[in-house]
């Protein structure tokens, strides 16, 4: 009998003090909304760029895993005859410097054999590659793409492709492969 009663009086005080309860609920959503209102209300344009950090190497080829990605998309998609280059110690460039070779995250797609110039239709191949590269760069995190003497970078995507100096022979300005650099 008791606990009937007390069972009796703790309902009677929950339903008195419902009308307290929703009071404080409604007055604490209305609270939040100015903070909603703020988070929402930064256009894209002010959002800071935190970019995609290099990866490192792994595993016995030695590149990143986005290297992996796009070489086994581009293998998968357009053949690659006459093989992929990609980790190699010595990357020095003709006139300074070195590319990214040497830290995994660059591949050379080969269009000829032994540094010949490419047929037409070795061209082409290479013409797609390099096409389905730009048009996939920001989700694949392309760097740069190097293809015929000329460099394309989606930062500066709006310039096209950029001529570059002469650094030799066919292979030397990229007239036998497509190179592309990942971030
Ligand atoms: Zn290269």
């Amino acid at each position: 009998m008791r606990i009937v009663v007390t069972i009796t009086v703790a309902l009677l005080l929950v339903v008195m003090s419902l009308p307290l309860i929703l009071v404080s609920v409604a007055r604490l959503s209305r609270a939040q909304t100015p903070h909603a209102a703020i988070s929402t209300s930064a256009p894209p344009d002010q959002v800071p760029e935190v970019g995609r950090p290099p990866e490192q190497p792994s595993g016995r080829e030695r590149i990143t895993s986005r290297m992996r990605t796009v070489r086994d998309l581009v293998r998968q998609q357009f053949g690659v005859p006459h093989g992929v280059g990609c980790f190699r110690e010595n990357d020095r460039i003709p006139g300074g410097g070195r590319g990214e070779h040497h830290l995994g995250r660059a591949c050379d797609f080969m269009l000829s054999k032994g540094g010949a110039r490419p047929s037409a239709g070795q061209q082409a191949r290479g013409d797609a590659i390099a096409a389905w590269l730009q048009a996939n760069a920001h989700r694949l995190g392309i760097s740069y793409i190097i293809w015929k003497q000329r460099i394309w970078s989606p930062g500066r995507a709006r310039e096209g492709w950029r001529p570059m100096s002469d650094r030799g022979g066919v292979t030397e300005n990229h007239f036998d492969h497509v190179h592309v650099t990942v971030d």
